[in-house]
């Protein structure tokens, strides 16, 4: 069995309060290998690190949203303690006008890196779905959203599995492994002791996990499209009433979900006008699948 955990790092909007920090989310997959993902670095990002059970050093890929400062001001930081600890392996940042940005970034102070940094630009326009990350057993992927300067949403996609159906092949008398399913998977049947059998009849597919994080962005189809029955889906909502500025509500990401169908929704980059945490746990209440992230929160899958 693979799993994912999910570590909220950030939970705030634009200003962190004594509970929330500025946005950054960790996800751990854990298969054959073991990887790790850091999706925005706002300010104290790698404090909060320290206070989790997040291994930094472990990073090898980090994927900003957007450029706005809660969402990467965290980075520079980072990337000197990396250096300090001595990393020697190359790192990976995905963002839209990575290399507008991150040259300037990078060549601020008197610092030298031991290691590489490696630019991804991100396409911030248009309603495709860019894969950034193609690996034997997963995804991560982008979509542009609606946020007033270029900004995206990242999408983790486990590649579906063909597994082997235990009770058929034991009511079939068939070995428990070997050569012949190795065959039946690659040509859709194979033969054993002079029978034939069909990949349908020996093996089903086993969905693979999906996991969404939306930035900051207004409700948009392309979110819709990204998380489409995803497992969880981890959106902006700035607020829990509709303010019309250029981030979600609680009522538009309750009607984005009717449409995207995600089994579980995790509310994050929540306002500092919302102390009272009880006040927000009554209003999401009703809704079985919502909740509202708070920092060092783990959410596994
Ligand atoms: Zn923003």
């Amino acid at each position: 069995m693979t799993k994912i955990t999910v570590t909220f790092l950030g939970t705030t909007a634009s200003i962190p309060t004594a509970k929330r920090n500025h946005p950054a989310v960790h996800l751990n997959y854990q298969s054959y290998m073991e990887h790790n993902f850091l999706f925005d670095c706002g300010e104290g990002t790698q404090r909060q690190i320290f206070s989790s059970n997040v291994n930094f050093m472990r990073i090898d890929h980090i994927f900003i949203t957007h450029w706005h400062a809660d969402h990467f001001a965290g980075l520079f930081g980072l990337l000197e303690t990396m250096g300090l600890e001595k990393r020697k392996e190359p790192l990976h940042i995905y963002a839209p006008e990575a290399d507008k940005f991150l040259e300037r970034l990078l060549n601020l102070g008197y610092s030298s890196k031991p290691y590489e940094v490696i630019q991804h630009n991100v396409e911030f326009e248009g309603n495709e779905i860019q894969i950034l990350l193609n690996e034997s057993e997963f995804q991560i992927v982008s979509i542009p959203v609606k946020h007033g300067v270029p900004a995206v949403a990242y999408g983790f996609f486990e590649k579906n599995r063909l597994k082997v159906d235990k009770e058929q092949i034991e009511k079939l008398k068939l070995p428990s492994q070997g050569p012949f399913y190795k065959k039946i998977k690659e040509k859709g049947s194979a033969t054993f002791k002079g029978r034939e059998y069909k990949l349908e009849e020996l093996c089903f597919v086993e969905k693979g996990k999906h996991v969404v994080y939306s930035g900051d962005t207004m409700p948009c189809r392309n979110i819709v499209k990204i998380s489409k029955d995803a497992d969880l889906l981890i959106h902006d909502s700035t607020y829990f009433e509709d303010m019309k500025r250029k981030h979600s509500s609680l009522d538009q990401v309750i009607q984005l979900v009717k449409d995207a169908d995600a089994k579980q929704v995790i509310l994050t980059h929540i306002s500092r006008r919302y102390q009272n945490e009880k006040e927000l746990e009554d209003k999401i209440k009703p809704l079985k699948n919502f909740r509202i992230a708070k920092d060092f929160m783990e959410v596994v899958i």
